[in-house]
């Protein structure tokens, strides 16, 4: 059972994320899609908000799971028999600090990090601009999936 991990904070799920886990899904046995936990961090939407966006987007894919977590990656991956990781990629800022991830993680435990490459439609997308055109009034509907309600 080849089963990988999509962990990010999907704050909220865009566009973007769709795409990898789309595709990411028809690599793998079972995906899941893995909320990391951030006691430090101010999300926009709670947890049980994004967990709902990303379930009732992919209801009718079988392989998907979605999960929250807290701690290590990697810890998380041991736990759970995963041995893959899924990150996406948009630019070359994404490429350093997923580089350096990915060495570290591999460092600590024998999981191989594999990387989509964003669709061309999909790539300047992320949860921060997002949430700023949302806090701004403005139509946030061409960049999330339609699960994502306000
Ligand atoms: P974090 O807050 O931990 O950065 P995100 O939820 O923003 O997590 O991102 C999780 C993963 O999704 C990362 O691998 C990131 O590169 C990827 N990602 C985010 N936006 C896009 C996008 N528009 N296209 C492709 N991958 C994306």
């Amino acid at each position: 059972m080849r089963r990988a991990i999509f962990p990010g904070s999907f704050d909220p799920i865009t566009l973007g994320h769709f795409d990898i886990i789309e595709r990411g899904a028809k690599l793998f046995d079972e995906l899941i899609i893995a909320i990391g936990i951030n006691a430090d961090k101010k999300y926009m939407f709670s947890l049980e908000e994004r967990k709902k966006f990303i379930e009732d987007a992919f209801m009718y894919v079988p392989n998907i799971k979605v999960v929250a977590y807290r701690g290590l990656t990697v810890d998380f991956c041991l736990e759970n028999d995963v041995e893959f990781i899924l990150r996406g990629l948009r630019n070359p800022a994404d490429f350093e600090f997923e580089k350096a991830i990915a060495h570290t993680n591999r460092d600590l435990a024998p999981i191989e990090t594999v990387f989509l490459l964003t669709s061309a439609k999909t790539s300047y997308i992320s949860s921060s601009i997002v949430r700023d055109v949302i806090r701004n009034n403005g139509d946030y509907t061409k960049l999330v999936p339609k699960s994502v309600r306000i």
